[in-house]
């Protein structure tokens, strides 16, 4: 088998599947094998490996990357390439790959949020980028919905752009003025009092650039595609979160003359408010790389493990008295997959979630999972997605014993 071909067959491998037909050029192990080098760095270090029965977070470390990843990742560290030319290339294929102008490789879903309001700011000036986050005269702004300030607008404001508050479409369009130079919307945000569909309307007919934060919203597929075809002008998704690339990648994406004053605003310029945000070759490859298997992946089949991955865990935990065990799909944006609820009669078996929760992940190995609220009342929820396939009867095994150990 050419290596080329091999490759090709390796982004058809379910990701739980068994890779034994994976050829011995892939010299890097994924997260579906046992790690191959002599030296154990864990053990070295004295790091704790744990088990993520949960949802991708980056105290984490995110996602665990494909073999495909790491096999790009890899393979392209031995040679050098001319950083323009590796992001101009691989954004253009990006680009052709998600059905949209253009697309930059950026360190994580928060760089891109820095590097789009940078671009909005600056345009193609190559003073003015030199010159952010403290350009002359007045800040530039950035129109949102009050509902959907969140934790991470904090990128915007370090462009030195202020973020203007609005609660509906006519306030809006009403708050866009000279300084106006982007709007911002969090799709993952709770509540949106202008849908998506009027905020872009609203921006277009002012004239204003539109980019939409959706870094942890994927599952489904489609949502790679959905809001370039809505018509907002600039796109970001996490790269080290479900599409399984490199923590430290993610994607920007959308009209061509913003993706390059992105660019402008990134290393390898040397003084733009990007310079400290740096993506290094291998990664920028391993977000390709990602993307590439991401896209080709069976997706029903894939939920259909997971599926079975809470059924089996299900199974095991419920052979203990009074516990139940309930497939829960979280309807997203964010984190849109299965899980698994598991709750339990409190006057049997004597601990809260919080207590099993703690006593999961204070053990041999250390088990993350977490506490969710349904009607009012907490219960322990056991993700299965980012699972090594061997982890899944190993997470149920601990809790049906940690649980057992509880019963009165
Ligand atoms: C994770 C996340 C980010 C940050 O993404 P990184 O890729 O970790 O930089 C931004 N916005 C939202 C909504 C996120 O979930």
């Amino acid at each position: 088998m050419k290596r080329r071909d091999a490759v090709k067959n390796l982004s058809l491998v379910p990701i739980a599947g068994s890779l034994m037909c994976r050829p011995e050029s892939l010299a890097l192990k994924a997260n579906d094998e046992k790690p191959t080098s002599k030296i154990d760095y864990f053990e070295e270090l004295g790091i704790t490996r744990v088990i993520n029965a949960n949802v991708t977070m980056t105290f984490l470390s995110g996602s665990l990357m494909l073999p495909e990843v790491l096999d790009a990742i890899n393979s392209t560290a031995h040679d050098f390439a001319n950083m323009h030319e590796l992001q101009d290339k691989v954004g253009a294929k990006i680009a052709e790959m998600l059905k949209c102008e253009a697309a930059m490789v950026t360190s994580g879903a928060a760089c891109a949020m820095v590097l789009a309001t940078a671009a909005c700011i600056t345009g193609d000036d190559l003073e003015k980028t030199k010159l952010l986050p403290n350009l002359p005269g007045p800040r530039p702004e950035v129109i949102m919905q009050k509902s959907h300030r969140y934790v991470f607008d904090q990128a915007i404001t370090t462009t030195g752009a202020k973020i203007i508050e609005v609660d509906d479409a006519d306030e809006m369009e009403k708050a866009i003025n000279e300084n106006t130079v982007m709007a911002l919307f969090f799709n993952a945000a709770e509540k949106s009092t202008i849908t998506h569909e009027e905020f872009v309307a609203r921006a277009k007919k002012k004239n204003v650039p539109s980019f939409i934060d959706a870094a942890a919203d994927v599952p489904p597929v489609e949502n790679l595609f959905k809001f370039q075809k809505m018509g907002f002008d600039l796109v970001t998704f996490s790269g080290g979160k479900m599409i399984r690339g490199p923590q430290s990648a993610g994607l920007l994406f959308g009209r061509k003359d913003l993706i390059e004053a992105a660019k402008l605003n990134h290393s390898p310029h040397e003084a733009p408010i990007g310079r400290p945000m740096k993506v290094n070759k291998e990664e920028i490859f391993g977000m390709y790389a990602a993307l590439k298997a991401y896209l080709g992946r069976d997706h029903k089949k894939e939920w259909q493990e997971w599926l079975s991955r809470v059924e089996s865990i299900k199974s095991v935990v419920e052979s203990v008295a009074g516990v139940t065990g309930e497939t829960y799909i979280n309807p997203g944006p964010a984190n849109a997959f299965p899980s698994l609820h598991v709750s339990w009669n409190e006057s049997k078996l004597k601990a809260n979630p919080k207590e099993i929760y703690e006593a999961l992940k204070n053990g041999t190995p250390s088990i993350v999972t977490n506490v969710a609220k349904k009607d009012g009342k907490q219960l322990l929820n056991v993700g299965v997605v980012l699972l090594r396939e061997e982890q899944v009867s190993i997470v149920a095994e601990r809790l049906k014993q940690i649980l057992q150990d509880h019963l009165s």
